[in-house]
């Protein structure tokens, strides 16, 4: 039986955001052109910029080992007196297409070595195709072609106020209908799931995928009734309450998706990866063929097909898992562990990077957010592969690829992701009850402080 303790909730805003597929059936040739040009002028403006920020890194001789020079951007209205058709379509998307390529130039100075080359380039310098140039650095904005993945554009929601004379939000959704910027006549949603009537919309993406299959992106914000249970459990400090709180630990596993602290294993059906399997027949047979041959587009489309059958196949998995666990547990604890070095390190290779743990850890993490919880992340240096979990000695003969061993000092035999989960728990429900605490004393601070003011008003009063 599980301890009840009062139940309290607490208004907050939260954003998220609900993907819809546009209805084929509904959609006219005038509206899909609408967003062809759409994706097109963005791309344009995004290419201008790069243009002109290769151009001003030739004149400035750059070649690389630092970040990239500050310069004033051009606006995007100077773009337009050049090429007239961009005033056609939605301005707020030219708008954005300038943002990210301002965000795509602090990814190069902020996250990127500066030194590095892609191994695209590495190659063409070897062949003698192309030296070596800035335009080769690894992360450096580069054009965006129309042949890859570029398809998207993204608007803004502009609300009636005193100053631009709106009668209506610019972004609206009505009888699964629609309706944008310059996109008066709307476009027909498959509205699968509904969509939350006091929903404030921010911004909308319409993004097509390789099949011609489109999708609208809509980013909300939303008042949630936040369950504020765990919180107070620790804070009326019971132990038994404590004690009650649900914590599970998960261990990513190469096979298996995850082993839980339970002991069970994640099944990831067997029939998405039977999907998996034709996904790798497809493409030997596309590696057999003549590139750009009508047989090789036609076998590209039954790729990309599969390819994306699989990508919605895990996506279902991984939230329907997700909410499962959010809803049997108060909280998760997870390694804290950078996924991308992982694959690239210790030749986990592909698998690592196809199963979507990494995916599965961000939807987790907002379905437990949703009802007031958190997922915990446990420092990724912490050994929870190597200690037993029985009695705290740390074995470091547990290498890579050990499933199962014996504890040396007390003799229990591990499954190695069961007690690596079981250790993440432990350390998980000790940062858990770390933080709630730190949160109570801040407010206990801020109390007293208030009351200190307060008196300290009083006597001055006097
Ligand atoms: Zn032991």
């Amino acid at each position: 039986m599980r301890t009840t303790y009062r139940v309290m909730t607490e208004q907050v805003t939260i954003r998220k955001a609900e993907k819809y597929a546009v209805s084929q059936r509904a959609l006219t040739d005038k509206t899909r052109d609408f967003f062809m040009q759409n994706f097109g002028c963005c791309r344009k403006v995004y290419n201008l910029y790069v243009d002109w920020l290769y151009k001003k890194l030739e004149e400035a001789g750059y070649d690389g080992g630092e970040k990239i020079p500050k310069n004033k951007l051009p606006e995007v209205t100077e773009f337009k007196k050049e090429y007239a058709f961009l005033k056609d379509v939605d301005s707020l998307g030219l708008a954005n297409a300038k943002i990210s390529f301002e965000n795509a130039i602090s990814h190069f100075n902020n996250d990127c070595d500066h030194k590095s080359y892609t191994k695209k380039a590495l190659r063409r310098d070897k062949s003698g195709t192309e030296k070596l140039t800035f335009r080769g650095l690894k992360g450096i904005p580069v054009f965006h072609s129309k042949n890859h993945r570029y398809n998207s554009y993204t608007t803004n929601c502009q609300y009636p106020n005193s100053v631009n004379g709106l009668k209506q939000p610019t972004i609206r959704l009505e009888n699964n209908k629609l309706y944008l910027p310059k996109l008066n006549d709307g476009v027909e949603l498959i509205v699968h799931r509904p969509f939350p009537k006091d929903a404030k919309i921010g911004n909308v993406t319409i993004s097509m995928e390789s099949g011609g299959q489109m999708y609208a992106s809509i980013e909300y914000e939303c008042i949630i009734d936040k369950n504020l249970d765990l919180k107070q459990a620790v804070i009326s400090g019971d132990k038994e309450v404590l004690e009650n709180i649900r914590i599970l630990g998960l261990d990513y596993s190469q096979e298996s998706f995850y082993v839980d602290s339970e002991g069970r294993k994640a099944n990831y059906p067997h029939f998405y990866m039977e999907t998996e399997e034709k996904l790798s027949r497809e493409l030997r047979k596309l590696s057999h063929m003549v590139m750009g041959s009508s047989n090789y587009n036609k076998q590209l489309s039954k790729v990309q097909k599969t390819g994306r059958k699989i990508k919605n196949q895990r996506n279902d998995y991984i939230n329907k898992e997700a909410l499962k666990l959010s809803r049997e547990y108060d909280a998760v604890a997870v390694e804290d562990l950078d996924l991308r070095n992982l694959s690239q390190s210790m030749r986990l290779g592909k698998k690592l990077n196809d199963n979507g743990f990494g995916q599965f850890r961000v939807v987790l993490e907002n379905k437990l957010r949703d009802k007031g919880s958190v997922l915990v992340k446990v420092d990724k240096y912490y050994p929870s592969t190597k200690m037993c979990h029985c009695c705290g000695f740390k074995n470091a003969e547990v290498k890579l690829g050990v499933r199962k061993w014996p504890c040396p000092n007390c003799g229990v035999v591990h499954d190695r992701d069961e007690n690596a989960a079981i250790n993440i728990r432990e350390e998980g429900k000790r940062i858990f009850a770390d933080y709630y605490k730190s949160v109570l004393e801040k407010e206990e601070q801020a109390e007293m402080r208030a009351t200190q003011r307060s008196e300290y008003r009083h006597k001055k009063h006097k």
